[in-house]
């Protein structure tokens, strides 16, 4: 290995950040896709978080982050770089009527500690398999309900101004599936966020988080790799529907299919690389436009979306 890298790795094991190298993204995200990256960084505060920045950039070492992979399409070859997971950042903590999580925690965590705390707002939420940092950025929703929509606050590392900044609900900019965040995704970092919930009834909580997580087995194929809906919604149209209308429900090209349970969901079945993936998102879009005269546009993230500015 070259002396830089060999640098690299003993300023990690000096600033103990728990690291791996040769990391197979395919582990790292649902879809079971993607290629080995050169290193891992697991921080566990935000100091260690802070400090891999100032390694990285000390390095000249690239910087992707990454939540819980669960909307991610990560290219088939290696990435020479560190990508970032803040699953060790997870705390969750409730105090009256507000719940407060770091970005690492799971969007399911939160739900539960909000549920037992008698406090109602985020049972939709319950089932989207994403950390509270993805699902900020991607203003992640179901079940008309939006992860922005009790938000408080979010706390954010801005990389270029180096400095935390908490953006209260109204500079969040959240919209469908976007946020200011992913406008900014090159230089925020979020922290952690703040939701500000009603009291309810706990019971009632609990039958309707178990309510949205028995819709989401019998409509969605969890049976096999994915990650979510492939493609947003279009204004006036339901995108899977037009999808199965197409034809092209089970339509599939390499080990990439459009799954025959759910037509807005592309599924891994077993060897799909991210050029398969590519492909088939690529003619999904080109049939719909032919067909229906409209651009329908992936909600599914990449590899270039993770990518930080030092
Ligand atoms: C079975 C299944 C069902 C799903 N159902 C839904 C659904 O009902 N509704 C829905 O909206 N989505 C759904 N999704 C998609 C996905 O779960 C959400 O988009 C989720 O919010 C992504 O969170 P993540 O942590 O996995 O983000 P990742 O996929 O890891 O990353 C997504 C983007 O967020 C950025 N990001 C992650 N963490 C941070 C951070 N701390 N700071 C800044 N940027 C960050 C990444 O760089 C990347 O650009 C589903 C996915 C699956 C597999």
């Amino acid at each position: 290995m070259p002396p830089k890298h060999n640098d690299f790795l003993n300023a990690l094991k000096q600033a103990q950040i728990s690291y791996e190298t040769g990391l197979s993204m395919a582990a790292k995200t649902t879809f079971r896709i993607g290629g080995k990256v050169q290193y891992a960084a697991f921080p566990s505060s935000r100091e260690e978080l802070l400090r891999l920045f100032d390694l990285c950039r000390e390095a000249d070492i690239p910087c992707a982050l990454v939540g819980n992979g669960s909307n991610l399409l990560w290219d088939d070859d290696d990435f020479l770089g560190c990508v970032i997971f803040l699953g060790n950042m997870k705390s969750v903590t409730v105090c009256d009527d507000t719940v407060c999580a770091e970005a690492g925690a799971r969007l399911s965590a939160v739900c539960t500690a909000a549920r037992d705390a008698g406090l109602s707002g985020l049972s939709f939420a319950y089932g989207i398999p994403g950390s509270v940092g993805g699902a900020v950025y991607m203003n992640a929703g179901a079940y008309d309900g939006e992860v922005g929509q009790n938000i408080q606050s979010v706390t954010c590392y801005d990389l270029f101004a180096r400095k935390t900044v908490t953006f209260p609900k109204a500079e969040c900019a959240f919209g469908y599936r976007t946020s200011v965040f992913a406008q900014k995704r090159k230089n925020a970092v979020i922290l952690g966020a703040e939701w500000k919930l009603a009291f309810g009834d706990r019971i009632q909580i609990r039958d309707e988080m178990e309510a949205y997580i028995a819709r989401r087995r019998e409509k969605q194929p969890l049976e096999y790799p994915n990650a979510g809906s492939a493609f947003k919604r279009y204004p006036g149209y339901f995108t899977a529907k037009l999808i199965d209308e197409a034809g092209l429900k089970g339509y599939s090209i390499g080990g990439a299919q459009v799954s025959e349970k759910h037509a807005g969901f592309i599924i891994n079945r077993g060897d799909a690389t991210a050029n398969d993936v590519r492909a088939l998102l690529s003619e999904i879009e080109q049939r719909i436009e032919a067909r229906y005269g409209i651009q329908i546009e992936p909600e599914i993230r990449t590899r270039e979306d993770c990518l930080l500015t030092l």
